[in-house]
């Protein structure tokens, strides 16, 4: 992956540039991101919010209801409203970027597979990578220098 990945929306008014690659990428197959999405998973690229810059346009947040309660906000462009990414539990510091909106969304691979217990039927998991029936111990599954950014901004 390059190392400032860039991406947008598919008006092109919301660019993007991330100034560091991704912690963590997720691959979630729960029941919110399949209706959010209409699709059968989202994918996610875990960084720190200072590391994000929008370079053009604006993003609006949009509060979703989820099925264990906890805030979910999706950001937005404000022209096309393709979301571009999410804050999860009010972690305004932590970012969930949409891969799919990279320049180059085969850059980053998900690091784990999440709340399969809703995957659909069809999708095949890649062999080697964790998957878990909900969610995870990031402590036991995401690499220590990952770890180590996270720690830094989450305490
Ligand atoms: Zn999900
Ligand atoms: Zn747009």
């Amino acid at each position: 992956m390059p190392d400032t990945p860039e991406g947008r929306c598919a008006c092109g008014a919301v660019r993007y540039r991330l100034a560091s690659s991704p912690m963590f990428a997720h691959c979630c197959h729960c029941r919110d991101c399949q209706r959010q999405t209409g699709s059968a998973f989202v994918l996610n690229a875990l960084i720190e919010a200072d590391q994000v810059t929008l370079s053009s346009g604006e993003v609006d947040a949009v509060a979703v209801p989820t099925d264990s309660g906890r805030p979910h906000k999706i950001y937005r462009c404000s022209v096309c409203k393709t979301a571009i990414w999410s804050v999860y539990g009010g972690v305004d510091k932590l970012r969930s970027v949409r891969i799919g909106t990279l320049d180059d969304p085969a850059a980053l691979t998900p690091d784990v597979h999440i709340y399969i217990r809703s995957k659909l039927p069809w999708v095949k998991l890649p062999e080697g990578v964790p998957a878990f029936e909900a969610y995870y111990d990031s402590k036991t599954v995401w690499p220590a220098a990952s770890l180590e950014r996270r720690r830094a901004i989450l305490g």
